[in-house]
């Protein structure tokens, strides 16, 4: 599932051949994703302007001259490829939208699961879109810190685990970053996030930043160095450090793996869990 480096990868990604451009064909080919396609959508967007491609939390937001604002989720399984209109393959069975620019590229969205969606918004109803409204602050903005997530904890009985895939205490963080910074900061994710001190949340709070960073340059040079040929964008190879990583040993770490069967899985709220008992308390 895409995450919000890969998000953020995306943006980065289709904003050069978006950015300035204008939308002369919208073309959509079915009524609905996770939800219907807004009304008019096409006709509203069409020969219209956009000026910037950005993010909030996993919202990828096109924004046009006239007001509009396209709001994107990726869901599951959704995937941006970037074609040359005159060039662009047929239209797969999960080829749901084709974005056509005067530019002369085609980008298109594929979404197999269709967990994906679209809406529409205005710069003056985007803040309270019932998709943003009450989303916490983004993790590499400025209002999100030590100090900020050291008060914002301070109430919090549930595991610390739980506490960072609130989307209302901090936007756009998922299971895997989760559980990458909680390894990096040697805190256990089981452990009640009001018990924890203020010195580890804030450790937690640069590891989160650091975490995320370093996924997002990761994307950053996959769109560099090797744009795949099928056009896609947004996926690039990861090293995880205990996501997805059962029975291994955990980098950097003085367990004895063998003798304690190294990165240990358990499900929290449904989701998987990696980490180490012996590094993080
Ligand atoms: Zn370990």
């Amino acid at each position: 599932m895409p995450e919000l480096p890969e998000v953020e990868t995306v943006c980065r990604g289709i904003a050069p051949i978006l950015e300035g451009r204008t939308l002369t064909d919208l073309v959509i080919r079915r009524p609905n994703l996770r939800l219907p396609f807004p009304e008019g959508m096409a006709e509203k967007l069409k020969s219209q302007v956009i000026t910037t491609v950005g993010r909030r939390a996993k919202y990828i937001l096109v924004r046009f001259a006239n007001g509009a604002v396209l709001l994107i989720h990726l869901g599951m399984s959704g995937r941006m490829t970037i074609h040359d209109s005159g060039d662009a393959p047929e239209p797969g069975k999960h080829d749901h939208v084709d974005f056509i620019t005067d530019g002369g590229k085609t980008l298109r969205f594929n979404d197999p699961r269709r967990f994906g969606l679209m809406a529409l918004a205005t710069e003056e109803t985007l803040e309270g879109h019932r998709l943003l409204a009450g989303l916490g602050p983004e993790p590499l903005s400025n209002r999100f810190n030590g100090d900020f997530l050291v008060s914002a904890l301070k109430t919090r009985g549930q595991p610390i685990k739980a506490a960072l895939l609130d989307q209302t205490l901090v936007a756009g963080l998922g299971n895997i970053y989760v559980c990458e910074s909680l390894f990096r900061s040697g805190i256990s994710p089981r452990r009640k996030a009001s018990t924890i001190s203020g010195k580890k949340i804030r450790l937690l709070a640069t590891t989160i930043v650091e975490v995320l960073r370093e996924a997002i340059e990761a994307g950053g040079s996959s769109l560099k160095d090797h744009r795949q040929a099928s056009g896609e964008i947004g996926y690039f190879q990861h090293n995880f450090a205990v996501y997805g990583r059962e029975g291994e040993p955990c980098p950097d770490c003085t367990c004895d793996w063998q003798k304690n069967g190294g990165i240990k899985r358990i499900v929290q709220g449904g989701r998987s869990t990696f980490f180490c008992t012996n590094r993080q308390r």
